[in-house]
């Protein structure tokens, strides 16, 4: 049914990687303390307990805006969002409604080969709520404020996207850029990155009436989820019903969308200028130096240009891109070793070490990009043969410096000329058949003296010298 075109646009939040909340002094990391430990008369709204703005939050704002391609506004000012809802102690949440700090920029991401610019309409700072938990069969709920006040951005996007994978393809290359600037931890698991997808389906030009599926935290389930419901609004459509607007949950163990309340206008939050705390005035010069500070970063989608140059498939950039620790040993490579080669350390890090870290664990892996750099080198130099370094791999990615270890085991690979040439001439003179096969033109038989010469040298002679030197030899016997 192609006539239904769907329309995309997605909220993500994302928790910030700072010491402290969003409006007081309490520890922003509670993953291991006791409910209601990590909080204060600030994060838990006592009467006369007044918010301060926290300039870390701030400046991690400004260096995801650089990421985000966006602007930073010099004049922003926070709101509250009001709102009843046991987890929120204040009965508000403090938010940007009309001056977001970061304004509109873009992300772009690659679709089928072509890079396609996605609209960042705005992103803005704000606190997350406290946890409510329900424990089963009990009579009352639990609710922790450990989490309440946390710093938060939310990045909205302009509706740009119109297939679940571009969607899912946005919401990677967000995450991607968010942990490379070091933005937030991007524990997903624990909530550092969420979003909502707002998704109709037309087949005119007005768009269709939307849905909001809410509060999702993985890629997979963020495209399963949108394929889902775009045919779910498409059955309904073609049996002449209508759509409502409403916010819907993924049911991840079933695979489908379910209705979980009517959508509130804008209005039923009664938005006003938060009044304890006044705007925020930011310097040109306070912005400057804070993007000055992460102009050198290498942003996803600059790794991403070049892998494409390189000729890798989306799989092999998502693995390079996706996996922080094979990123950043990548980048540190691409700095060190000389740009013809750059492939050779993608071929090594999708190939090898990919099959390395799921027969031992990522946790494991000492691989450092000057020890990955020396062993591409060594093969460049012919000092050892691509079968050596490969065996020698496991070793250097726990640790080990491939120099050494050729050294320690003698494993340099036989590029001498005359040691070669003392071999063959001893192999020419036991295999007078093979010399004779050679002279009657089986082309065959200098191929069996090259796996000689392997053979007696235990794989460690060059190869392509090896060769070489066989038909040198071969001919200079038969013109004797
Ligand atoms: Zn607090």
């Amino acid at each position: 049914m192609n006539k239904y075109l769907p329309t995309i646009g997605i909220e993500i939040h994302t928790q910030l990687a700072t010491k402290s909340k969003m409006f007081c002094g309490c520890d922003n990391d509670s993953k291991t303390a006791e409910p209601n430990t990590n909080v204060c008369p600030v994060c838990l709204a006592l009467p006369g307990a007044l918010p301060v703005i926290n300039k870390g939050a701030v400046e991690l704002a400004i260096k995801l805006g650089h990421g985000l391609n966006a602007k930073i506004a010099t004049h922003t000012s926070f709101d509250r969002k009001n709102y009843f809802y046991p987890d929120s102690p204040k009965g508000y949440q403090i938010t940007q409604m009309d001056e977001p700090i970061i304004q509109q920029g873009f992300v772009e991401i690659l679709i089928e080969g072509e890079f396609k610019k996605i609209g960042v309409h705005h992103a803005h700072l704000e606190e997350d709520a406290g946890k409510s938990t329900h424990p089963a069969g009990a009579s009352y709920s639990l609710v922790d404020f450990n989490r309440a006040g946390t710093p938060l951005v939310e990045i909205v996007s302009d509706p740009d996207m119109h297939t679940p994978t571009e969607a899912k393809r946005y919401l990677q290359e967000v995450y991607n850029i968010a942990t490379t600037l070091g933005i937030t931890h991007g524990d997903m698991e624990h909530g550092n990155f969420k979003f909502d997808l707002n998704i109709s389906v037309s087949d005119t030009d007005k768009l269709g009436t939307r849905t909001e599926l809410k509060n999702l935290n993985s890629f997979r389930n963020a495209e399963r989820a949108l394929k889902y419901e775009i045919q779910r609004q498409i059955d309904l459509l073609e049996d002449g019903e209508e759509i409502t607007q409403e916010t819907r949950g993924w049911n991840d163990s079933k695979g489908i969308t379910v209705s979980q309340r009517g959508k509130e206008h804008a209005h039923d939050y009664r938005y006003f200028p938060e009044p304890d705390l006044p705007p925020l005035e930011l310097q040109v010069d306070f912005i400057t130096t804070i993007q000055k500070s992460v102009s050198s970063v290498v942003l996803p989608i600059i790794v991403r240009r070049e892998l494409s140059e390189l000729g890798l498939t989306s799989n092999e950039q998502d693995i390079l891109i996706g996996q922080a620790k094979t990123r950043d040993i990548f980048n540190d490579t691409t700095k060190i070793l000389q740009p013809k080669l750059h492939k050779k350390a993608v071929n090594w890090l999708v190939g090898d070490y990919q099959a390395w870290m799921t027969e031992n664990s990522e946790a494991k892996s000492q691989l450092t990009a000057e020890n990955l750099t020396d062993l591409i080198e060594l093969v460049e130099a012919d000092s050892i043969s691509s079968k050596t370094a490969k065996e020698i791999f496991g070793e250097v990615v726990l640790g080990a410096d491939p120099n050494k270890l050729i050294a320690d085991k003698g494993l340099t690979q036989v590029s001498d000329d005359t040691e070669l040439k003392k071999i063959i001439s001893e192999l020419i003179t036991q295999n007078p058949q093979a010399v004779a096969d050679y002279q009657s033109g089986n082309a065959k038989a200098a191929g069996f003296f090259v796996g000689q010469v392997m053979q007696a040298t235990k794989g460690q002679a060059n190869p392509g010298k090896a060769n070489t030197l066989v038909l040198k030899l071969l001919e200079a016997h038969t013109n004797e």
